[in-house]
């Protein structure tokens, strides 16, 4: 069974790898995640992107609104609200009981590295959920008018309507990477770079130096899955973020965001006619569904990506 490093974002990347651990043995899966998107909110420590990979692959995650749990409940923000408190960012009853026992570890002093090895093993995970770094890395938005907001200002309290004309990841040049994170990509057998959005998922990922650094050194395959199919995102600011800020969202461009850390690319048949010009950044392109609407399409693409891996 082949170890497998996943560099993943919330949504897309936590949907692919329910479909990862279906086809290959969950302890031989690593997965560094993104962390760059936490935020504090009323006191409380929120790491949405783990959070959504904890619960989709523990089955409790809210498919349909693609965050957070099913069957939630929001008592705690109607109070808050009737307090007087702020509530732009949504947290319900369910998802609040796990901010508030990893807010007090981590002000006890734990890592949220460890918290979060300890909150997988409670939501029953077998594979490794990683945080790419226990430092502080935040991404931060730059509109086109020059306005800079926290990436949860942009993302949520402003429905990620502005165009973006810069990222930044502010932390990141001096955050060290999880040394599990950077032992998980020495000693993979594969790595995936999850469907995720590069510039919010997976590039804050590869701007801790470290991490960039071992994946540029790899001595295995690395195969990206594309967040476009057909040119456009299935949810969420891809689409709009690759126009604004590379120019363009053909399976290319996609390419383009993952030169020297990528050898392959998993692109949609809907996007087939622009395979040549993914063939011509160096990267190879394979052709595949790569909608994830069941956990049956989830686990094709992962046995896609794998398959691919062998070929590069
Ligand atoms: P976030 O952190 O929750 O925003 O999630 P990610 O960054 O991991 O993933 C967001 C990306 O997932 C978006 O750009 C979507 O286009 C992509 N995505 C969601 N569902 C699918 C799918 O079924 N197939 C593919 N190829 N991409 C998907
Ligand atoms: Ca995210």
């Amino acid at each position: 069974m082949p170890r497998v490093a996943v560099l993943s974002g919330g949504v897309g990347g936590a949907r692919f790898l329910r479909g990862l651990v279906a086809v290959v043995d969950p302890g031989n899966v690593y997965v560094i995640a993104n962390v760059a998107d936490d935020a504090e909110i009323l006191g409380l420590h929120v790491s949405p992107d783990l959070d959504s990979i904890l619960y989709t692959l523990a089955g409790l995650a809210d498919e349909e609104r693609g965050w957070g749990r099913a069957d939630e409940t929001w008592n705690a923000l109607d109070t808050v609200a009737r307090a007087g408190g702020e509530t732009w960012f949504l947290l319900g009853d369910r998802d609040i009981g796990l901010h508030l026992v990893r807010t007090q570890a981590l002000r006890a002093g734990d890592p949220l590295s460890v918290v979060t090895a300890r909150l997988a093993v409670r939501f029953g995970l077998r594979c490794a959920l990683l945080p790419s770094t226990d430092d502080r890395l935040r991404t931060a938005i730059v509109t086109s008018p020059g306005e800079r907001l926290a990436f949860q200002e942009w993302f949520v309290g402003r429905r990620h309507a502005d165009e973006v004309a810069a990222v930044h990841y502010d932390g990141a040049e001096s955050a060290r990477a999880l040394p599990a994170a950077l032992e998980a990509l020495e000693t993979a057998d594969l790595v995936v770079i999850a469907p995720s959005n590069p510039f919010l998922s997976i590039h804050p990922i590869l701007a801790v130096p470290e991490l960039r650094a071992a994946l540029e050194r790899r001595r295995v395959p690395c195969v990206a899955v594309s967040p476009l199919v057909g040119g456009a995102a299935v949810k969420g600011p891809a689409a709009a973020m690759f126009a604004s800020l590379a120019g363009g969202t053909t399976a290319a461009h996609v390419a383009r965001a993952y030169v020297g850390v990528a050898d392959a690319l998993v692109v949609d048949e809907a996007d087939a006619p622009d395979a040549h010009a993914v063939a011509a950044t160096g990267i190879q392109p394979i052709v595949a569904p790569t909608l994830m609407r069941d956990a049956e399409a989830a686990a094709a693409l992962a046995r896609v990506t794998l398959e691919a891996a062998v070929a590069c």
